[in-house]
């Protein structure tokens, strides 16, 4: 049986690794914390048409194909019970909270509907037909149908139980190297452990020798709201909202829970921003008044891993080792098409030629290329 080592646990490494499991490979997958980085806090938005902005060609098809692989995921994670990993098809709402704000809303739906995307623009009064929690000052919006959600630490916490003990509470340090072929990793102890293949999804964790990736930690405050005792849930499905210019998002989980999301800032400061928790407070409770008859059950930081264009970074560096990382802002709705790639690159399977270039760990070293092009 060929053997592989995943490096990282979480969501990119996780499904990676569940991947190689199904396929028939033996999988060891190292992690001294798992599922303690970006995807721990992400609020799960599978949302290809509410994340399309301009100038990315390359990432917006692959938003919108592994949207559409995640049922199929969750089926074969969880057949038939999708509601135990969190996935929510409860659709998207983007609402404007002033006419400067509804102006930006239509340009961007513009943008979305050019491309193929479902987004219809509805009423203030469609808007709170559909959200009642709505608040007076929304002055129209966009309706999302194919927006949906999953809770990112149910699904963790399945492929957890999935992989079993194939995940080792052990960090990293290196690689076990010969000929120029990685054949292993090197554990903090000094142990080395071989295989076939080994995968880095470390997201912005550098290992030895990967240090000039160009990554960069954009971090993001995020809070977990809960409804005060007795009060019906205030939402039915994801509200994204543009406030004065400014994003903002509420994703109800089924338990009546809240997330509130998210800043996005560059000051390499891991701690939660008091301004940014205070800005998407205000700006939420702008759209959704009833927010602040909420608990806040969790204040959250961490750091996505941002590339150049955006787009992940994924391809094979020697014949003994693939990487899969800098999934910045949408790894989770990106983890299924993110792991089929990585886990056909560990068997060296036939792969678009667009799409590799698109993902190529070394697009950025080409003199004059462009963000996405080939
Ligand atoms: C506030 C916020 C909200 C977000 N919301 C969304 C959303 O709604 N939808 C969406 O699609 N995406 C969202 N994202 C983005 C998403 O969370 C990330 O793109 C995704 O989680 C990246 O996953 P990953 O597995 O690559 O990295 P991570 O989740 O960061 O996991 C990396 C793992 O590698 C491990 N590691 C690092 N170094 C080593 C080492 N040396 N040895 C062993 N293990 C190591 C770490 O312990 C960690 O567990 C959000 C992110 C943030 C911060």
């Amino acid at each position: 049986m060929a053997s592989a080592i995943v490096v990282g646990a979480g969501i990119i490494g996780l499904t990676t690794a569940w991947r190689l499991v199904e396929r028939g490979w033996d999988v060891a997958v190292f992690d001294p914390a798992p599922v303690s980085g970006a995807s721990h806090v992400a609020a799960g938005m599978l949302a290809p048409a509410s994340e399309v902005v301009w100038g990315q060609p390359s990432l917006y098809p692959l938003m919108v194909e592994s949207a559409r692989r995640y049922p199929e995921l969750i089926d074969r994670l969880y057949a038939g019970r999708p509601q135990e990993v969190g996935y929510l098809p409860s659709e998207t709402l983007v609402v404007a909270a002033d006419h400067a704000d509804r102006t930006a809303l239509d340009e961007r739906t513009s943008l979305q509907t050019s491309l193929g995307l479902k987004a219809h623009r509805i009423t203030s009064l469609d808007a709170r037909r559909l959200e009642p929690g709505l608040g007076p000052a929304v002055v129209g919006g966009v309706h999302l149908p194919d927006d949906h959600q999953i809770d990112p630490r149910a699904l963790c916490a399945v492929l957890l139980d999935r992989l079993g003990d194939r995940v080792v509470r052990q960090e990293v340090t290196g690689f076990v190297e010969r000929g120029g072929v990685t054949r292993g990793v090197v554990l903090a102890g000094g142990e080395a452990h071989h295989a076939d293949q080994t995968v880095v999804c470390t997201g912005l964790g550098l290992l030895p020798g990967l240090e000039a990736l160009p990554l960069r930690p954009v971090f993001g405050d995020i809070l977990r709201l809960v409804p005060t005792t007795g009060t019906p849930p205030l939402l039915g499905r994801t509200v994204r909202g543009l406030v004065r210019g400014r994003s903002v998002y509420l994703v109800p989980r089924a338990d009546g829970g809240l997330v509130l999301g998210a800043t996005v800032r560059e000051d390499d400061d891991p701690l939660p921003s008091t301004e940014g928790v205070h800005r998407l407070l205000d700006d939420a409770r702008r759209i959704v008044p009833g927010v602040l008859d909420t608990r806040i059950l969790e204040v959250s930081a961490r750091a996505r891993p941002g590339t150049p264009d955006d787009v992940p970074i994924v391809g094979r560096l020697d014949p003994g080792r693939v990487i899969s990382t800098g999934y910045f802002r949408h790894g989770i709705l990106l983890a299924p098409l993110g792991s089929d790639i990585t886990a056909d690159l560990v068997e060296s399977r036939e792969i678009d030629d667009e799409l590799l270039a698109a993902l190529d760990p070394h697009r950025f070293d080409r003199p004059h290329s462009t963000p996405g092009a080939p």
